[in-house]
């Protein structure tokens, strides 16, 4: 049983997010908390210069409200948004945020080939804490 359960969710995964959050639920101490995590990727400094004053905040509202439809409000999860590499910013979020389980999918939904996806196997190979794969 863990006390904080760290849920990335990639926005364009959807049929993982319902399962993910459920095993979540069920491995959470009474009391313990969950966090469903999405990662924006940080748009290069050469592009950043395109961008238009205020889009990124933008996008980080949109991508907050879409996850917050993804996990349906389910009492006791929380969502967040950062801006970053997934890979990276998933195990640095967990770090900083004192996460002791990580509840990740193994790929994005169809790709029953790949054992591991990238973000997956680098969560896998980096995170200071349990990781949870879900096939
Ligand atoms: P693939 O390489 O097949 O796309 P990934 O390893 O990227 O597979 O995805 C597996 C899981 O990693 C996703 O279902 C999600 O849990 C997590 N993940 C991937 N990208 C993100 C992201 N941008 N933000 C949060 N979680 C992510």
């Amino acid at each position: 049983m863990f006390d904080h359960i760290l849920v990335p969710i990639a926005l364009d995964h959807g049929a993982n997010t319902a399962r993910a959050i459920e095993i979540a639920l069920r491995l959470k101490k009474e009391g313990g908390r969950i966090t469903a995590l999405t990662v924006i990727e940080e748009v290069p400094p050469y592009i950043s210069q395109y961008i238009p004053e205020g889009q990124m905040e933008k996008n980080l509202e949109e991508a907050r409200a879409q996850l917050l439809a993804e996990i349906g409000g389910v009492a006791g999860v929380h969502a967040d948004v950062v801006i970053g590499h997934p890979g990276i910013s998933i195990t640095e979020y967990a770090q900083n945020k004192g996460v002791d389980l990580i509840v990740i999918a193994s790929h994005r939904p169809g790709l029953q080939d790949y054992f591991l996806g990238s973000t997956a196997a680098r969560v896998v190979r980096h995170a200071n804490c349990s990781v949870h794969v879900v096939r």
